[in-house]
C-alpha cells in the first residue's frame, strides 16, 4: 500500500466544481492585485484566528520580513527565537539586518523553551518570535508575561498553525503581529506562495499595507522604502474556497494522530522500542501540520518504511545554530543540546485529512514491526 505525505491531488479533485469557479470568476473580473477577493479573505482569516485586521502579502517568510520591519526591527537588534523551525524565520531576523538569538527547545512539544528565554534578554533585545511548530502553539502566557516586563515586540510565527488555540485563544489574539504562510503542503495552502499578517494594532496594519506595496501611503506617495508582496487574487480566490473546510481538515487530521497515538501507545512505553511519540500541551488545540516521532535509529526506520512504500520526512535535519548560512552567530555543537538531540531523532509520518484508517493500520504495523 502507497502512503504519500500528503495528497494535494485528491484534495482538488473534491473541490474542483468550486475551485475552477473561483478561479473563473477572478480570470472574467481582471482583478489580479488587490480588490475585494484580498480584502474579504483578509477579513475572514482575521476572523477565524481571533485578530481585528490581515494583511495579505506574498509568502510566510515576507509576513515574517514585513512584521519585523513593522515593529521596528532593524540593524543591531536582538531577536529571541527558535533553533527548530525551517530556515525562514532565522532568515527574516538576518534580512532585516537583527541579529537571531536562539535558545534550546522543549523536546516534548518542539517548541522554545520558555523557561530559558529570561536570561538571554539583553539591553539590544527588542522582540520574542517564536514559532507554533507543527500546528502547536508556543506558551503565550509566558511569552506575553516577558514581553511585557521587559517591553519586548512579539510576533508569532504560526506558518504551520492556521486554526490552532491556546486556553480557547486563537493564534491572533495576543502578540504585535501573527504571520501566516499558504505555501501548499500547509494546513490552508495555496496553488503557490501567498501569506497573510495578523494584527489587532491599527498603525501597525496601516504600516503593513503600505509596506507590501512599496512603502506607498496612497498612489504615488512613498513614506517609506517597502516591498513588492501582495497576495494574488486568484490566490485569495483558490484560498477563500479552502478556507471553509479548514476546520473539516484540522479535525481530521487531529482525528489521524489521535489513531496513531493509540495504535502506537503500547511500543511507546516500551523503552526498549526506541520510540517517543509527540508531546501534547494540554492547553493546546493542537492541528497537528506534522505528526513527528523520534527513534534513535530514526534514518533506519525511514528507509525501512520507505521500502513499504510509506512516505515520511526529517522536519528538521540540522538546527538553524549549526547551518552555516549562520557560522557567522559564532554557536557550535554542543551549545543547544535539546535541539541538536532531537533533530537526529525527529521523523514526520503521514497525516494529511484524505489519509484513510487501513494506511494509518499499514503504517503503525510496518513501526511495529521495525521495533519488533
Ligand atoms: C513554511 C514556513 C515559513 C515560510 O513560509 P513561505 O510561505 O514558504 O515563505 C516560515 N516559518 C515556518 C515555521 C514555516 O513552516
Amino acid at each position: 500500500m502507497k502512503v504519500p505525505l500528503a495528497d494535494l491531488r485528491a484534495q482538488y479533485r473534491s473541490l474542483k466544481a468550486e475551485i475552477d469557479a473561483a478561479t473563473v470568476e477572478v480570470i472574467e473580473s481582471s482583478c489580479f492585485i488587490d480588490g475585494d477577493m484580498v480584502d474579504s479573505f483578509e477579513i475572514e482569516v482575521a476572523h477565524l484566528c481571533g485578530a481585528e485586521y490581515g494583511v495579505g502579502v506574498a509568502s510566510g517568510t515576507d509576513a515574517l520580513v514585513l512584521s519585523l520591519v513593522a515593529c521596528g526591527v532593524g540593524n543591531g537588534d536582538e531577536v529571541i527565537t527558535t533553533p527548530f523551525t525551517f530556515g525562514a524565520t532565522t532568515e527574516a531576523i538576518a534580512l532585516v539586518g537583527a541579529t537571531p538569538v536562539y535558545v534550546d527547545i522543549d523536546a516534548c512539544t518542539f517548541n522554545l523553551d520558555t523557561n530559558s528565554i529570561e536570561n538571554k534578554i539583553t539591553s539590544k533585545t527588542k522582540a520574542l518570535l517564536p514559532v507554533d511548530l507543527f500546528g502547536q502553539m508556543a506558551d503565550r502566557t509566558v511569552l506575553h508575561d516577558l514581553a511585557a516586563r521587559y517591553g519586548l515586540r512579539v510576533i508569532n510565527d504560526s506558518a504551520q498553525a492556521i486554526g490552532a488555540r491556546q486556553n480557547d485563544r486563537p493564534i491572533g489574539a495576543d502578540g504585535d503581529t501573527t504571520t501566516l504562510s499558504f505555501y501548499p503542503t500547509k494546513n490552508l495552502g495555496a496553488y503557490g506562495d501567498g501569506g497573510m499578517v495578523l494584527t489587532n494594532d491599527l498603525t501597525i496594519a496601516e504600516t503593513l499595507r503600505s509596506l507590501r506595496g512599496h512603502g506607498q501611503t496612497s498612489y504615488g506617495i512613498h513614506e517609506r522604502i517597502g516591498y513588492c508582496s501582495r497576495l494574488d487574487s486568484l490566490q485569495a480566490a483558490i484560498l477563500k474556497v479552502k478556507l471553509r473546510h479548514l476546520s473539516d481538515w484540522n479535525e481530521r487530521r487531529r482525528a489521524n494522530a489521535d489513531l496513531y497515538n493509540k495504535l502506537l501507545g503500547d511500543v511507546a512505553t516500551k523503552d526498549s522500542s526506541g520510540i517517543v511519540l509527540p508531546g501534547y500541551d494540554r492547553a493546546n488545540y493542537h492541528i497537528y501540520h506534522q505528526y513527528t516521532v523520534r527513534h534513535n535509529r530514526r534514518n533506519e526506520l525511514q528507509a525501512f518504511l520507505k521500502q513499504h512504500e510509506v512516505d515520511s520526512k526529517i522536519f528538521y535535519p540540522m538546527p538553524m545554530h549549526l547551518q552555516t548560512a549562520y557560522a557567522y552567530l559564532g554557536y557550535g555543537k554542543g551549545d543547544l543540546p535539546e535541539v541538536e538531540k532531537v533533530s537526529d531523532e525527529v521523523l514526520s509520518l503521514p497525516v494529511h485529512p484524505e489519509l484513510t484508517v487501513e494506511q494509518i493500520e499499514y503504517v503503525t504495523s510496518l513501526i511495529h514491526k521495525f521495533v519488533a
